[in-house]
């Protein structure tokens, strides 16, 4: 066993570091005050690979390996979380999974587009109705002439203000009636600029400000081969792409959790109190010493879980293990730097009060941290892992 990077891994690590270092951070506080969408960043992310890394270099993409993906979206997330956050959505839960169950022709329309940053990509699973209890799917896909009409109305989806292209999914069975609950759901890849869709702004959010969030109401038809997979398996194809977005969630709660104790590392160093730096007392040293545990335990689970994903077939122990770990080992780290910070940190517009307030984030979407006990504990008591 071997727990460390291979060189390539560690130099592209470094490569990601320069770009984070000099385009995402002087950016970080503008995104988080203006809350804009950062297309720039993502653009000059795109340059980067960014945007595709896992996805072949026959797409257009960097063709890397997972423990690469998740390196970068750790690295990018020290710099700006809604960076990070907005690279996860396009890469593992919409590039990635056109790569998994795309047709050809599907992949010649959007992949080699949403690998390079040509077309920014959206997961419109979430409903007023249908959250964590994501099944409950209230969009309804009714047999239209060729296709389907779909409507509904999908909630809090990232990315959409710059979407070019959108994973919408909704409830097909015939069985599936208005209100009931439906058994089978289908995924459709839906042209973001198709008649019928409406695009609501949400209210503002706490944090990961600038992702683009927006409610997006459905009245469409979309023809047999946007179907994305087979008809009535999408549920399975959104669990499939989960599993990704959550070991690129780990990463970004990593990310964050990193920067909160760098910026207490720094602030102990220096604040000096009743005539030397606070580093010097061990309340200070022990709360620093748990967070670099934690982080440290959690960024193994995130590499194993990344492994996982090249690896294996299904990955949801690993996935829902490092994201749980990692984004409650982030904010504590969070909420460690701000008591260390005090008063500076609590500071409107201080880097530990974004951090702080950006890291709540990763222990709701993609599965709250309650869903992912459920998924673990249903895999240890049912399928004995
Ligand atoms: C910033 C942001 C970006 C997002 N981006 C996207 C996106 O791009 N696409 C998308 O589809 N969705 C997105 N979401 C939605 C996100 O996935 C949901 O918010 C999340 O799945 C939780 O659903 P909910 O908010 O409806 O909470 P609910 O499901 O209503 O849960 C409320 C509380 O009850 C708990 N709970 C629910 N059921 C159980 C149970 N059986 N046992 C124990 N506890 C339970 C939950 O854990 C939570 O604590 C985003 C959300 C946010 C905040």
């Amino acid at each position: 066993m071997v727990l460390d990077l291979t060189p390539e891994q560690r130099s592209y690590k470094e490569s990601i570091e320069r770009f984070a270092r000099d385009t995402v951070a002087p950016r970080a506080a503008a995104i988080d005050e203006s809350g804009e969408f950062p297309i720039d960043v993502l653009r000059a992310a795109a340059a980067h690979g960014l945007l595709g890394v896992t996805i072949p270099a026959a797409w257009g993409g960097a063709g890397r390996d997972y423990v690469s993906y998740a390196l970068a979206i750790e690295t990018i997330a020290r710099a700006s979380a809604t960076v990070a956050a907005s690279l996860v959505v396009t890469n593992s839960l919409v590039a990635e999974l056109l790569a998994h169950a795309g047709r050809e022709p599907q992949k010649t329309a959007w992949l080699r587009a949403l690998a390079t940053g040509e077309a920014i990509g959206a997961f419109a699973l979430s409903e007023p109705g249908a959250g964590t209890d994501a099944a409950n799917q209230q969009t309804f896909a009714e047999k239209h002439g060729g296709g389907y009409r779909i409507r509904g109305r999908k909630v809090w989806v990232a990315n959409a203000e710059a979407a070019a292209v959108a994973v919408v999914f909704a409830a097909t069975t015939a069985a599936a009636e208005p209100g009931g609950r439906p058994r089978g759901v289908t995924a459709f890849l839906v042209p973001m600029d198709a008649p019928g869709i409406t695009r609501r702004a949400r209210d503002e959010s706490l944090g990961v400000r600038g992702l683009g969030c927006m409610d997006l109401d459905f009245d469409i038809v979309a023809a047999e081969d946007q179907v994305l997979g087979a008809v009535d398996q999408g549920f399975k194809l959104a669990m499939w792409a989960l599993e990704g977005g959550r070991v690129g969630i780990a990463a970004q709660a990593l990310g964050i959790g990193e920067a909160a104790l760098a910026e207490a590392i720094a602030h102990a160093k220096t604040r000096q109190q009743f005539g030397e730096p606070i580093a010097n007392y061990q309340a200070i040293q022990w709360m620093l010493a748990d967070s670099a545990t934690e982080l440290a335990a959690a960024r193994l689970l995130t590499w194993k879980a990344a492994d996982a994903k090249d690896r294996q077939e299904h990955a949801a122990f690993e996935a829902s293990t490092a994201k749980l770990a990692a984004s409650e080992a982030a904010h504590r780290s969070a909420d460690r730097a701000m008591q260390i910070l005090a008063s500076a940190g609590y500071r409107r517009g201080s880097i530990v009060e974004r951090l702080f307030r950006d890291v709540r984030a990763t222990e709701i979407y993609q599965g709250t941290s309650e869903a992912q006990r459920m998924i673990i504990a249903e895999q240890i008591l049912e399928l004995g892992n």
